[in-house]
């Protein structure tokens, strides 16, 4: 694509305020975003962030208190009654509940909406055949909603939201009612909607599978706002934000938690160092290279790595032996292209994470200010992983 297509989707200083008894809820505050046309976009944060808010203003479901809204190059407030209609037509929008109507088959859920739109008869059979093909129901047709699976509703919830032929697709929490199995499949075939039919998808979600398997780019929401964007590679493996630090270390589970920490050093009396990885190629080659330098002995006592969008990230805990200055000297090198986050020894421990009485050890420096522990608790996060802080240079 190139950097002169508009953007499918942008806001402009968008907001959207509730007024209710106790005030104004802020719910999308500010927000200036652009979505480009045939990507998949990924609107993430714990619950209450705003995220659904500012998916439903794409289709107008909330219009903007202030701000401008532009789809497809519309100014939605500007649009009348009966062209939002019409715009509505080029966006679907599939739900974590799957809203399917529990009286007719499969068949006809996907066909309600090209009823509404008025399409003749004969053409609605042809799209329905098409469309099951598409999501792998054509032997379900005639089945109805109770006889499916959470994955099998959700299939039909695309192909209905497909049938109008829209050039968005929103996904709000799209995968977060299904197993993890069934969330791949269903995330595969989003990937396939997007790669086969050119469809733009912005999804919704406090998943970090999601984000990892399909997502380009991704704005991170808190309180309203979008407090980091960037692709999903960046965001995740340079997280500014606290939220996004939070997010990410919920769910990427390569750093030893305080009981593992705690059961490490029973085991290892070395100096412990946990090093992000990162996309660069070197970076097993960098370590031993600086370990070599500067004459210190490591080896790796845990960590992992995984992909976002096939491209590797997490972080390695490693053991180094060696004289102090020398240790310190490997930790420096290593953070001038990476994090790096100070661990200590068993005999001196550093709170490099912020664990604190958790690891039964003083923490060495401050802990970075946390959010309200109602927020992240709704989201199922525990209160000792909001602490947890990446130490070091970031880039
Ligand atoms: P998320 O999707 O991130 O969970 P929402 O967009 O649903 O967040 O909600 C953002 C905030 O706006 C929340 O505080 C929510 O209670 C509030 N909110 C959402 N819709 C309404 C509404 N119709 N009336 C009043 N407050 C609302």
């Amino acid at each position: 694509m190139s950097s002169s297509t508009p953007p499918i989707v942008e806001f402009r200083g968008a907001s959207k305020h509730f007024t209710v008894k106790s005030g104004t809820v802020k719910a999308v505050d500010d927000v200036s975003l652009a979505i480009n046309p045939g990507e998949i976009f990924g609107v993430i944060g714990y619950s209450g962030a705003g995220k659904s808010t500012l998916v439903r203003m794409i289709n107008a479901l909330e219009p903007a208190t202030s701000g401008t809204v532009v789809v497809d190059g519309h100014d939605l407030s500007q649009l009348g009654e009966s062209a939002l209609r019409g715009l509505r037509q080029e966006i679907g929008m599939i739900f974590q509940q799957f809203n399917l109507l529990q009286s007719r088959t499969v068949a006809r859920n996907v066909e309600y909406p090209l009823e509404v739109a008025g399409v003749p008869r004969a053409q609605r059979r042809r799209r329905v055949d098409e469309l099951l093909e598409f999501v792998g129901l054509t032997d379900k047709k005639k089945a109805f909603p109770s006889q499916l699976s959470g994955g099998q509703k959700q299939r039909v919830g695309i192909a209905r939201a497909l049938a109008t032929n829209p050039k968005i697709l929103l996904a709000d929490e799209s995968t977060s009612a299904l197993d993890p199995e069934t969330t791949r499949d269903v995330l595969d075939l989003l990937a396939r909607v997007n790669r086969d039919l050119g469809v733009t998808i912005v999804v919704i979600t406090h998943e970090m599978e999601v984000v990892k398997q399909i997502c380009d780019r991704v704005a991170v929401m808190e309180f309203g706002k979008v407090v980091e964007e960037g692709t999903a590679y960046q965001v995740f493996s340079h997280p500014e934000h606290p939220a996004t630090r939070r997010f990410v270390a919920t769910a990427i589970k390569d750093k030893p938690d305080a009981d593992t920490l705690a059961r490490l050093r029973s085991r290892h009396s070395e100096h412990l160092i946990t090093v992000t990885v990162h996309e660069d190629g070197g970076h097993g080659r960098r370590i031993t290279d600086a370990l070599h330098d500067h004459n210190v002995r490591g080896g790796i006592v845990y960590g992992g790595i995984s992909e976002i969008k096939q491209r590797p990230f997490g972080s390695l805990t490693w053991g180094l032996e060696g004289a102090a200055a020398d240790i310190q000297g490997v930790i420096d090198e290593l953070r001038r292209y990476t994090t790096v986050v100070d661990l200590g020894t068993a005999a001196h421990p550093v709170d490099g994470f912020g664990y604190g009485a958790d690891a039964a050890f003083q923490p060495a420096q401050q802990a970075q200010p946390v959010q309200p522990a109602q927020q992240a608790q709704q989201a199922g996060a525990s209160t000792s992983t909001q602490t947890q802080i990446l130490g070091g240079d970031q880039k």
